[in-house]
């Protein structure tokens, strides 16, 4: 399997998140930087577009720094989004992970900014607060926004279905590491703290957004479909 269908496929769901985010009115600006912790997850397929850029850009220092954060305490994810849906649906709980904001920054801030910017994954596109974060300590967002997020972290997870979700380090190293990619691409990849990906089976979408986020659902359909055809 190449994995370029899926890649082009992930950069079109970014573009299409980007335009939805684009009309956000956030507290956000460069240099603000409290959400860029140690503890960012991500999908495997993201994190092959991440290795990719930083191999190209020789970035190996920042490979190492991710490297080092395998010793470190993280969040260690026990559930995909897709699973967790599943989850909800079934009445069933869901299993919770430790993640501790002061287990210190992602490996790629570098004064105060992202060295990944254009790389990053959606789990950083999607985080945005209304407040700047250090007010209150957290980021506040609408209840839209959340939602939406959720359906394209559903996507996201729905495009590497053969792939796996894991932090940010370990995903990156694991990529790094000699024959990983060849593995992954095959759809074969054996790795401690990385959980297998999800078809999604269930749109996890409230009541009250139903009707304002179909024009959404609609843009993302045909990306569904060519997700299927891969
Ligand atoms: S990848 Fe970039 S945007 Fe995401 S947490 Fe790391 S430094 Fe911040």
């Amino acid at each position: 399997m190449s994995l370029n269908p899926s890649a082009s496929v992930l950069d079109d769901l970014y573009s299409i998140y980007d335009r939805f985010s684009s009309g956000l009115t956030t507290a956000c600006v460069p240099g603000c930087a409290h959400c860029c912790t140690i503890n960012v997850a991500l999908t495997t397929l993201e994190g092959f577009k991440i290795v990719r850029g930083l191999n190209e850009a020789g970035r190996f220092d920042l490979i190492a720094k991710a490297r080092r954060n395998q010793s470190r305490n993280r969040f260690i994810p026990s559930a995909t989004t897709n699973q967790i849906a599943m989850l909800c649906i079934n009445g069933e709980d869901v299993p919770e992970s430790e993640n501790n904001p002061d287990w210190g920054n992602c490996p790629f801030l570098e004064s105060n900014l992202c060295a990944i910017y254009p790389d990053r994954p959606f789990a950083c596109r999607s985080m945005s607060s209304r407040k700047n974060c250090s007010e209150k300590g957290y980021a506040e967002m609408d209840d839209f926004t959340v939602t939406v997020n959720d359906i394209f972290y559903q996507c996201v997870e729905h495009a590497d279905q053969k792939g796996g979700y894991g932090n940010l380090s370990d995903v990156v190293v694991m990529l790094t590491d000699s024959g990983t990619v060849d593995d992954y691409s095959r759809g074969e990849y054996h790795q401690k703290n990385i959980i297998p990906n999800h078809s999604a089976g269930v749109w996890m979408i409230p009541p009250e957004h139903r009707t304002r986020i179909q024009p959404l659902l609609e843009s993302l359909r045909p990306l569904m479909m060519r997700i299927n055809q891969i």
